[in-house]
């Protein structure tokens, strides 16, 4: 047999192999739609290969050396790295922001409260948009469109369990000061906080606009932030995707509520085993911040901001949540190291922008805001749709490209992505071809599904 022959042979037969390892993975993933396609393109990819084999000898060896230019090419193209377009510049922003404009503050304005009064006085044109979402039933109520008693319970017992983690936030400092290394303390704190659970951790020197300017939750409301820490650490933890794959129903909220008690307890005790060693510490957690977990979490190197305004991080996108401590123990700083590839690939992509059902998600490129290049979500528009359906959504997270989990054949994908503007146009077409452009939620089942009119008409066990 010639030797272009056999190359051919090889091509398709790597070809195929790759394809079904793909369908296999995805069967795995539960990812119906894409085993098919990838099922059917395992048939058909190889065929070109077979057919230019079987051909005449002159004419064969002509076509073959040309199917295995462009086999060469498409591969060139795909792994060559390319500089991107869109880049991650221009993204300090210039002013900070006013914990108390965000949607959860102003979510916990009680009307007729001093409170309530002097916030809409201060800020008239917010009072329409935020009687719109207090007229309706709200987060993880009764009367939401996908209330579910057990999984809203579920969630709150999370959320429960963080505010009792409030009063541990921050403490006395041991009166006697170790003297660690800066580069041991730190690689100490980044192995450890893994171990208790953290996907990945950072270090950033922490800065002005890492603050909020005044205090919007919690019994401090309307004082000044004050936080003078030198450092910050930022924790990452995943999201699990069975979980989040059924946004907008009830899953999404008990996993989101999860993944803030997590990250949320790691940092109390990062920062309590900190405050031992005689440095002060406080922990960032859910309802209780001073500091804009995702910009310090970028800062510290785990990602970039993409297009919902959320962190995206090189190994699982926005599916993370986020914990802080900011210290003044002298630690290493990790140098910033921005994935431009990332905001070139939000650029083009809109895939959240698509299936968001309140339209909050902007699409087009990124403008100046406060000073600094970023796309900013309608949070209006957003939680009012929360407010409706009674969990906080997290479509966008779950049709996230780069969501997928974190394994063998989605991190070359992501590898490719990274490298070349090419496999980044290749990869986001593909993505739609392999799930959709906008994929249908995954349905609620197994353990996850109670039919709570049957458990309601039970009756008690005596
Ligand atoms: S869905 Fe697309 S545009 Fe939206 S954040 Fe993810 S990659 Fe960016
Ligand atoms: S959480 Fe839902 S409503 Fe909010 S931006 Fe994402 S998709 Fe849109």
């Amino acid at each position: 047999m010639p030797v272009i022959d056999e190359i051919l042979i090889a091509t398709g037969a790597v070809l195929f192999a790759a394809l079904v390892y793909a369908a296999i993975v995805s069967w795995r993933e539960n990812e119906s739609r894409a085993v098919r396609r990838l099922l059917g393109l395992a048939v058909l990819a190889p065929l070109p290969f077979l057919v230019v084999v079987a051909m005449p000898s002159q004419a064969g060896a002509y076509t073959g050396a040309g199917l295995l230019g462009v086999t060469l090419l498409t591969a060139v193209a795909l792994l060559v790295p390319t500089r991107s377009k869109h880049r991650a510049e221009r993204d300090t922003p210039t002013t900070r922001v006013d914990e108390r404009d965000i949607m959860f503050s102003r979510a916990r304005l009680e009307p007729g409260s001093e409170r309530f009064e002097a916030y809409y006085r201060e800020k008239p044109d917010r009072r329409g948009p935020d009687d719109g979402f207090r007229a309706l039933p709200g987060l993880m109520r009764k009367g939401a469109a996908f209330y579910d008693p057990f999984m809203f319970a579920a969630a709150d017992s999370s959320f429960a369990t963080i505010a009792e983690l409030h009063a541990m936030v921050d403490g006395p400092v041991a009166p006697e000061k170790e003297a660690p290394d800066p580069a041991a303390i730190s690689e100490f704190i980044m192995g450890w906080t893994v171990k208790l659970g953290a996907g990945e951790v950072g270090i950033t020197e922490l800065r002005e606009y890492h603050k909020y300017t005044t205090v919007g939750r919690g019994e401090q409301y309307g004082q000044p932030v004050r936080l003078d820490h030198k450092y910050a650490i930022a924790l990452t933890v995943e999201m699990a995707k069975e979980m989040i794959d059924r946004a907008p129903r009830g899953p999404t909220v008990m996993e989101s509520a999860q993944q803030y008690m997590t990250p949320g307890a790691i940092a109390v005790q990062v920062a309590q085993f900190i405050r031992n060693l005689g440095y002060p510490a406080r922990a960032h957690i859910d309802g209780n911040y001073r500091v804009i977990c995702p910009l310090v979490a970028r800062d510290a190197g785990l990602g970039e901001i993409g297009r919902m305004g959320l962190l995206m991080t090189p190994r699982l996108g926005p599916r993370v949540r986020l914990g802080v401590v900011t210290t003044d123990l002298p630690l290493l700083a990790d140098r910033r190291e921005p994935e431009h590839s990332v905001l070139d690939f939000c650029s083009m992509c809109e895939k959240c922008a698509d299936v968001c059902p309140s339209q909050a998600i902007p699409r087009g490129l990124r403008s100046e805001i406060d000073g600094a290049l970023r796309w900013r979500i309608d949070p209006e528009a957003c939680f009012t749709y929360w407010c409706k359906i009674g969990t906080d959504c997290a479509r966008c997270v779950s049709v996230c490209p780069y969501s997928h989990p974190d394994n063998l054949m989605h991190n070359t994908v992501r590898l490719a992505i990274r490298n070349s503007a090419v496999a980044r146009r290749v990869a986001l077409a593909a993505d739609d071809y392999l799930y959709g452009r906008r994929p249908p939620p995954a349905e609620v089942e197994g353990w996850m599904e109670v039919e709570s009119e049957s458990v309601a008409t039970r009756q008690p066990v005596e």
